[in-house]
This record gives structure tokens, sequence and C-alpha cells, in this order.
């Protein structure tokens, strides 16, 4: 089989590619290994709401078309919004087709599925940043009386043994399955390492609609002092409830959830150590809140919306006892289940193309992967702009990425006749 582009994932990043590849009048191809928006369908736990208001879902040629455009959706909402988008780009997709391979040769790109093999100019790879959980070494050394599982094997609080829970890590993930956790009943312990906290709503308006309106959310990969550190920020503490309540460490503390630093190790007695630095991590993540604040006050101010807004409000700062714990024994039947909310990584194992750094991320320009002309990435975090890998951020990046690669369509036949040396395979 033969197309110009196979776009491997039917996300909402394949998906704002399709269009935009289709808008070219490009020959194209969507696989996806299961349904549109299988990483919502499979991934996700059941009560999970998108942290982002329903406004914010803008992708090419589709939008939000309800009558609460503030309010958050639900799983079940989301699967169905991106079905629909799909039937508005009229995406070429091929489901239930897994890639197993990709690789490059001199005159093309060959990508094998387990319904046969596609062979094309160029790839788009949309198959999602966070595929694998990051679970910490230290969970080798954790008893095996304990039951563990990460934020995507975790579904509801029913599916866990009744008893003490330890979540680790209180990003957007860690902060809201804690906050469901200990609200079933059981009492949670939340390992705490460095977090972005943010209000839910700040001068009467969401606080992602000011970071969009401010151009906050539109800074570019070009543009900030460390991308590395950038593309490895944790989430916003944040969360979609329905009331519009903000989630922190403090509505986390006020319900009985007890704090305890970042997990740090296990030792031979099976206790658990976690680091001193609790009180530090939460005084820098609220001077870095209030930092963000002070500049939208000041976007504010700039705009003339100053007198439109509420007035500036600041936060109570992250309380935390004396000395947190910094031990817990894991051995006498407090702790019945831990939940590893510590990250993800993506999953390039079926990519033979030699374009990955040491920590099996693709090295890219932008998205634009240099190293293999052809091959392309979307929807990671901060790829062109800190929106990046936001359902209402991929547009901008697909509409870019889609004229880098019409570009090079455009410029192939010319480079292949004089391409003399093979390339890599
Ligand atoms: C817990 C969580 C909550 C989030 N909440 C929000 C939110 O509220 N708002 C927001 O804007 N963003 C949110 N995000 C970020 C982002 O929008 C989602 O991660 C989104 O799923 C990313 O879309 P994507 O298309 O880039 O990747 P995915 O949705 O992961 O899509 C990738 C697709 O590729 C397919 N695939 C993977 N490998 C293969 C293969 N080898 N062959 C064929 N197909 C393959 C997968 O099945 C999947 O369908 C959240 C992320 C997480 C992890």
């Amino acid at each position: 089989m033969r197309t110009a582009v196979v776009v491997i994932g039917a996300g909402q990043s394949g998906l704002a590619m399709s269009w935009w590849l289709a808008q070219r009048s490009i020959d194209h191809v969507v696989l996806e290994r299961g349904e549109i928006a299988n990483t919502w369908r499979t991934e996700r736990w059941d009560s999970l709401r998108l942290l982002t208001p329903n406004w914010l879902s803008r992708l090419p040629g589709y939008g939000y078309e309800g009558d609460d455009p503030d309010g958050f959706r639900t799983l079940p909402q989301t699967v169905a919004f991106l079905r629909r988008y799909a039937e508005v780009v009229a995406a070429p997709l091929r489901t239930h087709t897994t890639v197993t391979a990709v690789r490059r040769s001199a005159a093309d790109y060959e990508v094998v599925t387990d319904r046969g093999v596609w062979r094309c100019d160029a790839v788009v790879i949309a198959t999602g940043a966070f595929n694998r959980p990051s679970v910490p070494a230290v969970a080798s050394a954790i008893p095996h009386s304990i039951a563990t599982l990460s934020a995507t094997q975790y579904r509801n609080p029913e599916q866990l043994e009744p008893g003490g829970v330890l979540v680790v890590g209180a990003s957007a993930s860690g902060a809201q399955i804690a906050d469901e956790i200990q609200r079933s009943g059981r009492s949670v312990t939340l390992a705490v390492g460095e977090h972005v906290r943010v209000p839910r709503t700040y001068r009467g308006r969401d606080i992602l609609w000011w970071m969009d309106a401010a151009g906050i959310l539109d800074e570019r990969y070009d543009q900030v002092d460390d991308i590395i550190r950038a593309r490895n920020i944790a989430s916003f503490q944040l969360a979609g409830y329905p009331d519009g309540r903000t989630i922190d460490l403090n509505s986390l503390t006020a319900i009985g959830v007890k704090l305890v630093g970042r997990l740090a190790g296990v030792n031979g007695e099976g206790k658990a150590q976690f680091s001193g630095s609790l009180r530090n991590v939460c005084a820098l993540a609220d001077l870095k809140m209030t930092r963000l604040l002070n500049s939208i006050d000041e976007w504010a101010a700039q705009s003339g919306l100053d007198r439109q807004a509420a007035q500036p409000q600041r936060y109570a700062a992250t309380a935390v006892e004396e000395s947190p714990p910094l031990l817990l024994d894991l051995t006498r039947g407090r702790i019945k289940t831990i939940v590893w909310a510590t990250g993800f990584t993506p999953d390039y194992s079926w990519l033979h193309v030699p374009v990955l750094d040491a920590k099996g991320n693709v090295r890219h320009d932008g998205g634009v992967v240099s190293e293999a002309p052809g091959l392309y990435l979307l929807g990671t975090p901060f790829l062109r702009r800190r929106k990046s890998s936001l359902i209402d951020g991929v547009g901008d990046d697909a509409r870019e990425l889609s004229a880098h690669l019409a570009s090079y369509l455009h410029r192939r036949p010319l480079q292949s006749r004089f391409s003399l040396q093979p390339l890599d395979v």
C-alpha cells in the first residue's frame, strides 16, 4: 500500500494533522491501534474531567458547540467530542491497526502494521506523549504485601482494597486521585515533589482564560531560556470539577490527606523514606504561583482589563506541618495500596530510525526531525508552544508542521535524484 503521508495515532494530534493535510490536498492515511480517542477510552480513570474548560478546545475546523463553554468535559464527552471531530475532518482512518515498525530507506519510509505494510514519503508521529507510566526505581523495593498501580491503571476507589493509600506525585493526576480516594473514606498519604500550583479561578476568570489571553500558552519553544526544562515541567495542579473548586495541597489537607516529601527510597526494614524538602518545594510552588499572578496583573493593567476584572487576589501559603514524617512503615498494614502518579514517558519502541536521545525522546526542532527528513512529531509537551500538548494547542503546531511537510514533499523529487548515498535504515 502506498500513500504520501502516514499519520500514526487518532487522538487530537493525528486528527488535527489530518485536517491540515486534507486542506493542502496531501494524500494520507491515519493509522490507529484502537478506536478514535483510544487513550481517553482506555488509559484514564472513570471520574476524570478535563482540566481545560470546554471553550479551550479549538481544533482546526472544529470547536466547542454546546451551551456550557465554561464547563469541563467528562471522559465520555471527551471521546464523543473527538469522534465528532474525526467526522468533521473526514479523516482517512484505519482503526485497529497497530504500527509495529517504522523504517527509513533511501527512497521512502516503510510503516509495518499488523494489517499490512505502507510505503510513504513522510511519517507524522502522533502517538501521544503519555504512553507509559514513569514509575521510579524505588518501586522494586516495595513490600509484596502492598498492591501497586499506576495512574493509567487506576479507575476508581472501589478497585482498591480497603485501607490506607500512598499516592506518589502531586501534579494534576496525583492530586485528583488523592482527592477522590480520600473522599471515598480511605486514608491517603500524598508524597509531594516539585509541583505547579495555580488557582482554578483568578479575578473572576478561569486561570487558563488569563494564560490564554495574556499569550502565556502561546509562548514559543524557541523563545524560552531552557526548553529542556520547560518540556519536563510537571502538569498544573488543577482539576475541572463541576463546582469549579480549586484543588491544591491546602484543599487536600482540609479533607484529611497527609502530606509527606518526595518518596526517596525504601529501607531494608520496609520503611518508605521521604525527602525533607516538603516545606521548600511547597514554598517554591507558592512563590511561582505568585509570580504568575503578578505577570497576569501586569498584563491586565497594560491591556486595560483592570477595571473589568475583579480585584487581584493572593492565596494562603501552603500549610505544611513543622516536621513532616520522613519515614512510613510499609510492613504494618497501614498502607494497602500505592498509586504511582509520577508522570509518563512516550513509547517509540516501534521506531527503527535512529533519532532517539538517551531518555528515549525523539530529537526534534519544533516537531521537525531534521536527522530523518520527512519524519515529524506532534502533540508532545512544549513541542512548538507551551500549549502544544493540550487539545487547544495542537492545531497551530499541526498547521505549521503540515506547511513544512508540504514543502518537503514538493522538494522531494529533486532531492531523491541527487541522493546518491543510502540513508540510514
Ligand atoms: C491524565 C491526563 C489528563 C489530561 N487532561 C487534559 C485536559 O484536561 N485538557 C487538555 O487539553 N489536555 C489534557 N491532557 C493532555 C493531552 O490532551 C492528552 O494526553 C491527549 O490524549 C493527547 O492527545 P494526542 O493525540 O497527542 O495523543 P493520544 O490521545 O495519546 O493519541 C495517540 C493515539 O495514538 C495511538 N497509538 C499509539 N501507538 C500506536 C501504534 N504503535 N500504532 C497505532 N496507533 C498508536 C493511541 O492508541 C492513541 O489513540 C491530559 C493528559 C493526561 C495524561
